[in-house]
């Protein structure tokens, strides 16, 4: 048969020179089938297995193949040209090998799919060969850079789409890829109409035709700028403080995370732990939205007081981290100390200036904490301890400031419960007239029993009360009960005064002057024979409340002696408006009398100040007979101290007295 025989016996048999073709996994027949139905149905074909296997081969994507078969009795060469069209089939048109034109439209037909397809799909492709050049450019390729592809085939996407460094990168990777020939993806910023662009490329080889020349790289790709700006803000939002535009506590906690694995063997890494010391007051007294303003305005004034490199982060409220990016315990100190000196200065918010101070610790890894967590609640206990040293001041960790934080725990569960059952006493101690000798009165000093630790003195509890408010119940109660033994002692046939210590604390609750009161009636303590011992932290707040306050204690019959006194701040002058009765020089003054005349001269020069301004002078203190002349010398009018007696309880004072009355009788 001729060429024309060939094509004319596909016609003759199926009323078309294409019949479709189909074959699947389980035969090896290739059916074949007329296009339309007024014909005898399909043929099969027996293949040879590597026939079957050769058409198997066929993918996804339009492609051809030749077999030689036998039909109706005479070879036959077919061209086929098809794919596979799910998993056990594959399928197309067949012609003729030599009816040329059938082959070459078939081909063109799958070839225009196969383009349209490559055309109109939603994503960038651009195919390229292994020098870069560009051998394809799809419609949205085209849109987007605003280039045709006839004008840029050839020409290399470096110079075309990359910046230089981007290029270089390619330029260089290129070889590698094409000689790898793995799938990889690449995110590129790329240059379009609608300006910057960042695309999600995946890039896949393909061989074209024959030999290792002829591998190209098709790059599809699509726009992810939006999707990655739905990622990057949702970011900022999980990390950012909204009020300070600072990083937030989930931040700062993943960058002191990494920094902590980061850091070499001999590397520390620094934290500071800031919290402005009277923000709450700020914010009560001029609400949320100046609170805001101060927040916003701390944390610029923080800011510029850091290092290059340091981190600054607001963890809520009125606290603040830094990550220092150098952890030398220097450095740390430093920019605490810049920090703190730049808060002396106020902060103008509107029309008013406002002091904040801010106390910062410090803690430095591995030293006071080998994780994250440990590392920061070493900063902050280390802050606590700053508050606790007064405030407007930095502390660097140490392990002993747990040790304190635990015991305030101790106390935080134990002072109360222990007021409640009733734990604690009042010991007495004497104090005397020193020109005759007798007993005065005393000095109602607390004691706590605790059933699991035993006695526990004043010193360990009540700065704790005083923090915590505690000391108002407290002080209350020490009230009450001196009152009721200034009562039996005075029943007993004793004239005894009794002298109690108020807190501060106690006096900005203007109750405490009914609580008093109240105290002196149940005890039917009338007159009043129970003195109060303020110390001169008392007149630092507001003098003038103060001042009112002692005018209606001493109303009452209460005597007000100041404490501790020469150990504070009060100026002489000040000293001349509080209307007070007794004046009690500081233990520590009566010791350095022993020290050197310098200290003989100051003590002097105290108590002449006291009776000049018409006070009474008690030293308290006294351990030694020495002292004691030495205060006689003096004219000071009352003692108090170890020579005579320590402070006792009350059958303990009341035996002490006892034995003072034989003492005297005998002299
Ligand atoms: P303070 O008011 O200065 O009390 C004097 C302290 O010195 C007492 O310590 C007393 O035992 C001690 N003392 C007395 N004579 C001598 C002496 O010759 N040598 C030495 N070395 N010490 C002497 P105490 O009882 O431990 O009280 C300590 C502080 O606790 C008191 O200092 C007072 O500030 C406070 N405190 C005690 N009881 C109360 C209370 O009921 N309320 C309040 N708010 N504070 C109290
Ligand atoms: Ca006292
Ligand atoms: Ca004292």
């Amino acid at each position: 048969m001729n060429d024309d025989q060939h094509e004319q016996v596909l016609y003759a048999r199926f009323g078309t020179s294409s019949p479709c073709w189909r074959l699947s996994t389980d035969s090896n027949a290739l059916e074949l089938t007329p296009v339309t139905g007024d014909v005898p149905a399909k043929v099969a074909i027996s293949l040879s297995p590597q026939q079957a296997s050769q058409i198997r081969r066929l993918t996804g994507v339009t492609s051809h193949a030749v077999v030689d078969v036998q039909m109706f009795g005479a070879p036959l060469r077919l061209h086929l040209v098809g794919k596979k069209l799910n998993s056990d089939t594959w399928a197309g048109t067949a012609s003729a090998y030599d009816d040329t034109e059938s082959v070459a439209r078939d081909l063109v037909q799958g070839l225009s799919f196969a383009e349209q397809v490559v055309s109109e799909v939603n994503l960038v492709v651009v195919i390229i060969d292994r020098h870069g050049r560009i051998q394809r450019f799809n419609r949205l390729a085209e849109e987007l850079s605003g280039l045709k592809e006839e004008d840029i085939i050839g020409h290399t996407v470096w110079a075309l789409f990359m910046s230089p460094e981007e290029a270089a990168d390619s330029c260089q990777n290129i070889a590698g890829f094409f000689n790898r020939g793995v799938a990889y993806d690449a995110e590129r910023r790329i240059k379009t109409v609608h300006g910057e662009r960042l695309f999600l490329f995946r890039n896949k080889f393909v061989q074209g035709g024959s030999g290792v020349d002829q591998q190209f790289l098709i790059c599809s790709g699509t726009d992810i700028t939006e999707q990655k700006l739905a990622q990057e803000r949702l970011f900022r939002l999980a990390n950012t403080d909204a009020l300070t535009g600072l990083a937030n506590r989930n931040a700062i906690q993943e960058k002191v995370r990494v920094a902590i694995e980061d850091a070499g063997p001999d590397e520390a890494v620094g934290v500071l732990f800031l919290d402005l010391d009277n923000f709450k007051k700020v914010n009560d007294h001029y609400g949320h939205e100046f609170g805001d303003r101060l927040i916003r305005d701390v944390s610029a004034a923080i800011g510029a007081c850091l290092n290059d490199g340091d981190a600054l982060a607001r963890l809520g409220g009125d606290e603040f981290i830094v990550l220092a990016a150098k952890g030398t315990a220097h450095a740390l100190e430093a920019t605490a100390q810049r920090i703190l000196e730049r808060m002396r200065t106020p902060f103008a918010i509107g029309l008013v200036e406002v002091y904040t101070g801010c106390s910062i610790g410090i803690a430095r890894y591995p030293e006071h904490g080998n994780s994250l967590e440990s590392l920061i609640r070493s900063a902050d206990t280390a802050m606590y301890a700053a508050k606790d040293e007064g405030k407007r001041t930095h502390r660097v960790f140490s392990p002993d400031m747990n040790h304190r934080v635990a015991e305030y725990m101790w106390l935080d569960t134990n002072l109360r419960r222990g007021l409640e059952e009733g734990q604690l006493t009042l010991h007495y101690q004497p104090k005397l007239w020193l020109a005759t000798g007798m007993v005065q009165g005393a000095e109602a000093l607390v004691r706590w029993n605790s059933p699991e630790r035993g006695q526990i003195m004043p010193a360990e509890f009540i700065r704790y009360a005083e923090e915590s408010g505690l000391i108002g119940v407290l002080g209350r109660w020490v009230m009450e009960t001196a009152a009721k033994q200034a009562a039996r002692w005075k029943a007993d046939g004793h004239n005894l005064r009794v002298a109690i210590n108020v807190s501060a604390r106690q006096l900005v609750d203007t109750a405490v002057v009914r609580h008093f009161t109240e105290a002196l009636h149940q005890a039917k303590l009338d007159p009043c024979l129970i003195d109060l011992e303020l110390t001169e932290s008392c007149l630092i707040e507001d003098e003038a409340a103060v001042i009112e306050l002692i005018k209606q204690f001493r109303q009452l019959g209460a005597q007000v002696h100041l404490d501790d006194f020469g150990t504070g701040y009060s100026s002489l002058s000040q000293l001349g408006r509080i209307p007070l009765d007794v004046i009690k020089l500081d233990r520590s003054f009566v010791r350095s009398i022993n020290a050197d005349t310098k200290a003989q001269a100051l003590v002097r020069s105290m108590v002449a100040v006291a009776q000049e301004l018409d006070f009474k002078v008690v030293a308290e203190g006294i351990e030694t007979e020495s002292e004691e002349i030495f205060m006689k010398g003096l004219g000071v009018d009352y003692v108090q101290g170890f020579l005579y007696g320590q402070a006792m309880p009350v059958a303990e004072f009341e035996r002490w007295l006892k034995d003072r009355q034989k003492l005297r009788l005998i002299a």
